[in-house]
C-alpha cells in the first residue's frame, strides 16, 4: 500500500570517483537516456531502452552531474538562490531520467538481467549520494543562503527549501570533522550490513518452519483453496498423497488463524509465528542488540539525545513526545474496545460449548464467527460489483467531480508492458494538459509484491516560466482477468486503488516550482494524507452507486450490499488498532533507548507490555525479531506510528467533506490548492490548518473507527 518514495536525494546526487567515466556520454549515440526524449509528453520511449542502455546512462547522468556541481562549486558569485538550488536540482536532470526508470522496471517488470544491473547500479549510485551529502565546498554555498536567507528577498517556498536542504546535510554529517565524518561512514555501512543480517534470517527462520498434517481431520473448516495449496507444498517437498504443508506466509497462516476448527493446530501456527527468528540458527536478537547500539552511536555523534530525536527531528511529528501522545489517545479506547471483543467471543464460545478461554490463537478464529454471525456478508457475491475497470471508472468519477480533471486514455502512447493503461490528464473546461496517469494493475512474476505509486517524471517551472508537467503511475497486484472473467476485487483492494490514486494526484496536481517540493515531496508522516483520504470516498454509496456494477448484468450494486459494507467495516476494529498501536509504541521505546550494552530484548517487550497494560488475548502486531519496518532498514525506525498521524489527518480533513457535502465545490477546491498542488513548499500543519480551519485532533479517527463513546 505504500507510496513508492524516492526520498528526494536521489534525485540530487553527485559523482565520486565518476571523473574516469567523464567521457561516456559521447560514446553512446544510441542511448535513449542521453537523447531529448520526442515523444508525446516526454512520456520515456519504452521501446527503444534496453537493458544495456541503464548502466552506462547512470554513469553518464553521474558525470553530468559532478560537472555542473564543480561549476556550482567553483562560481565566484555570491550565492543566490538560482545560482546555487536551482541549478543544484538541475544537475541531476539526466540522471534522474534513467533513476526514475530503472527504479519503477525493476520493481514491476524485473528479469535476471535488471536484477544483474541493480547488483551494480544502486552501489555506485549511493555512493554518488553519499559523496555529495559530505562536499564542504557545496555545504558552504548552501551556508551561506541558510545563514542569510531571510535578508535575501527569498520568496517562502524558497526559504524553506533552503532550510530543508541546510537540514539534511547537517544530517548527513556535513558539520563534523574529517575523523566524525569517517566514523559516521563506518556506522552507516555497519547499520547497512546489519539490516541485510535481519532481513536474511528473517527471510531464512520464516522458511524454514513448517506445520506438516497426516490427518484430513485436522483441516477441518479450512477453505478448500487454502488445503489444495497446502497439499501442492507437500508433492513440492516431495512428501507424496495424503499430506498437507502449511507455512508462515500469510496465504496459509492466516486462513489456518482465522478457520482451523483445530484449536492445536492454530496454536501451533501462532506460536511459530510469534517466535521465529529469536532463537538458534536465524536469531535476529543480538542483530537488534547491534542496531540499536550503533544508533545510539550515530544519534550521539550527531549532537542527538537519542536515534528518536534524529528520527523525528525533520518529520511533522517534531518529537518522540508528540508521538507517543498522539498514539496513548488511540491506545486506551482501542484497550477498551478489545475487551468488549474478547468478551463477545467469550460468549458465543461458550453457547457453542467450546469450554475454553480466548486466548492469542483463538482470536482471528472467533473473530471470524463473529464477523459470519452479525453481518452475514459474502465475500464472492460482493465482488462481482467490483471489477477493475468498473472501480478505475470510479476513481476517475471521483476526481472529476473533486478537481475536475479528465482522463483521456492514449492507445498510442509508449507504454513499458502490454497491460498498462496509459490516460492523458486534462483540466475538463479547458482542456489544459495536467499530467501524464499509466495504470498497471496486475500480478505477473516481473512484479514484486505489493502495491505503490511514482512517477517518470516530476513537475516543476523554471525561473523563465516555462514548466514541465509529470508522467505519473499506479502499480498494484490484483489478479489478472481470464478468457471469459474480469478482474474482480475484493473490498480491499478497492480501497488500495483508491489509495494509490490518492497519491497519484498528489503527484498529478502538483503546482509547487521546485522540484524538491513537488507532489509527493513531503514529511514522511504526511505523504499518506492524500492517499489515506481518498479512501473515504470508495464506498460512500452516493459514488458507488455510479461505478459499482455487476460485471455480467450491468446491475448497480443493491443497496442492501451498500449496507452490509457498511455495518461491517469496524468489526474486529479493537484488535486492529491495539496490535498496530501496540506496535508503534514499542518502536517508540526502542528509539529512545542509548544502550550501551546487550540489552534482554523479549524482556524489554514484557516491560512495555506492562507499562501500556497491553491485553493478554493479543501481542504487537509485529514482534522485534521480525519487525522488519524498523530493523529491517532505517525507512519506519521510529516512525512506525506515521500510518496512524496521517490517518488523524485524513479522517478529520474527511469530516470537513462530510459536514460540506462529500463533493462539495469549494471544499474539493481548498483541498486541492492547500494540500494536493501545494507539495513540500510550506510547513505541513500549517496548509492543513489552511484547510481544515483547526488543528486536527485524535477524536475523528477514533469516530472512524469505532472507538469513541
Ligand atoms: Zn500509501
Amino acid at each position: 500500500m505504500n507510496k513508492k518514495i524516492l526520498l528526494f536525494a536521489a534525485v540530487a546526487v553527485v559523482g565520486a570517483g565518476a571523473a574516469g567515466i567523464a567521457a561516456t556520454m559521447d560514446k553512446e549515440p544510441d542511448n535513449p537516456f542521453l537523447q531529448d526524449y520526442t515523444t508525446v509528453y516526454e512520456i520515456p520511449p519504452f521501446d527503444q531502452i534496453k537493458t544495456e542502455h541503464y548502466l552506462p546512462a547512470l554513469k553518464a547522468g553521474i558525470a553530468k552531474q559532478e560537472d555542473e556541481i564543480l561549476k556550482i562549486c567553483d562560481n565566484t558569485e555570491t550565492p543566490t538562490f538560482d545560482n546555487t538550488v536551482v541549478a543544484f536540482e538541475n544537475a541531476a536532470e539526466t540522471l534522474n531520467k534513467v533513476v526514475l526508470v530503472f527504479a519503477a522496471l525493476e520493481e514491476s517488470n524485473s528479469s535476471p538481467e535488471m536484477v544483474a544491473v541493480a547488483e551494480e547500479f544502486y552501489p555506485l549510485y549511493s555512493e554518488s549520494q553519499d559523496a555529495i551529502m559530505m562536499n564542504d565546498k557545496l555545504f558552504e554555498r548552501f551556508k551561506y543562503l541558510y545563514d542569510h536567507r531571510n535578508d535575501m528577498g527569498m520568496a517562502p517556498d524558497q526559504i524553506r527549501a533552503v532550510e530543508t536542504y541546510y537540514k539534511n546535510f547537517v544530517r548527513a554529517g556535513a558539520l563534523l570533522d574529517e575523523a566524525q565524518k569517517q566514523e559516521l561512514k563506518n556506522f552507516n555501512t555497519d547499520l547497512t550490513n546489519l539490516y541485510l543480517q535481519f532481513n536474511k534470517n528473517l527471510l531464512n527462520a520464516t522458511n524454514a518452519f513448517s506445520i506438516v498434517i497426516e490427518n484430513p481431520e485436522r483441516l477441518s473448516g479450512l477453505p478448500a483453496n487454502t488445503v489444495a495449496v497446502a497439499a501442492e507444498e507437500a508433492q513440492k517437498r516431495g512428501l507424496g498423497e495424503g499430506k498437507w504443508v502449511f507455512t508462515l506466509h500469510a496465504p496459509s497462516r492466516l486462513p489456518v488463524l482465522q478457520y482451523a476448527n483445530d484449536r492445536d493446530l492454530r496454536e501451533q501456527m501462532y506460536k511459530g509465528y510469534t517466535t521465529q527468528a529469536s532463537s538458534g540458527e536465524y536469531n535476529n536478537l543480538p542483530v537488534i542488540n547491534k542496531i540499536l547500539q550503533t544508533r545510539a552511536k550515530k544519534a550521539a555523534l550527531l549532537g542527538f539525545d537519542c536515534y528518536g530525536s534524529y528520527m523525528t527531528d525533520n518529520v511533522m511529528a517534531k518529537t518522540v513526545a508528540n508521538a507517543e501522545n498522539l498514539l496513548m489517545q488511540i491506545w486506551t479506547p482501542a484497550v477498551a474496545k478489545v475487551k468488549e471483543e474478547v468478551k463477545e467471543m467469550q460468549a458465543l464460545a461458550d453457547r457453542e460449548g467450546a469450554g475454553i478461554t480466548i486466548q492469542p490463537w483463538d482470536y482471528y478464529y472467533y473473530a471470524e464467527k463473529v464477523r459470519a454471525d452479525k453481518y452475514n456478508m459474502d465475500e464472492n457475491e460482493l465482488r462481482a460489483y467490483f471489477a477493475v475497470d468498473s472501480v478505475r471508472n470510479g476513481i476517475f468519477n471521483m476526481a472529476g467531480r473533486l478537481y475536475g480533471v479528465k482522463f483521456t486514455e492514449m492507445p498510442d502512447a509508449p507504454k513499458y508492458f502490454d497491460e498498462v493503461t496509459v490516460y492523458d490528464v486534462t483540466d475538463a473546461k479547458t482542456n489544459e494538459h495536467i499530467a501524464v496517469f499509466m495504470t498497471d494493475y496486475f500480478t505477473r512474476p516481473s512484479k514484486r509484491q505489493g502495491a505503490w505509486m511514482s512517477e517518470f517524471k516530476g513537475s516543476w517551472t523554471n525561473p523563465d516560466g516555462t514548466s514541465s508537467r509529470p508522467v505519473i503511475f499506479n502499480v498494484g497486484n490484483f489478479t489478472p482477468p481470464t478468457a471469459d472473467m474480469p478482474s474482480l476485487l475484493s473490498i480491499d483492494e478497492v480501497e488500495t486503488m483508491f489509495h494509490e490514486f490518492g497519491h497519484g494526484l498528489h503527484g498529478m496536481l502538483s503546482r509547487a516550482r521546485l522540484k524538491s517540493q513537488a507532489g509527493t515531496n513531503v514529511d514522511r508522516d504526511f505523504v499518506e494524507l492524500p492517499s489515506q483520504i481518498h479512501e473515504h470516498w470508495a464506498f460512500q454509496p452516493e459514488l458507488l452507486r455510479t461505478y459499482a456494477h455487476h460485471y455480467k448484468t450491468g446491475e448497480t450494486i443493491p443497496e442492501e450490499l451498500i449496507e452490509k459494507i457498511q455495518a461491517s467495516s469496524k468489526h474486529n476494529s479493537g484488535f486492529r488498532t491495539a496490535e498496530l498501536v501496540g506496535a508503534a509504541l514499542l518502536d517508540l521505546q526502542y528509539g529512545k533507548l542509548n544502550p550501551t550494552g546487550d540489552v534482554d530484548v523479549m524482556a524489554f517487550e514484557d516491560s512495555v507490555r506492562n507499562a501500556i497494560g497491553m491485553p493478554a488475548e493479543l501481542t504487537y502486531r509485529y514482534r522485534s525479531p521480525y519487525f522488519k519496518h524498523i530493523f529491517g532498514s532505517d525507512g519506519y525506525a521510529s516512525g512506525y506510528y506515521t500510518y496512524l498521524w496521517a490517518e488523524v489527518l485524513d479522517t478529520d480533513g474527511f469530516e470537513l467533506f462530510e459536514e460540506k457535502g462529500i463533493f462539495d465545490t469549494e471544499t474539493a477546491a481548498s483541498f486541492k490548492k492547500n494540500i494536493l498542488e501545494a507539495g513540500g513548499s510550506e510547513d505541513p500543519m500549517a496548509l492543513y490548518v489552511r484547510f481544515r480551519g483547526h488543528q486536527p485532533s485524535v477524536d475523528a479517527l477514533l469516530r472512524n473507527r469505532g472507538l469513541a463513546e
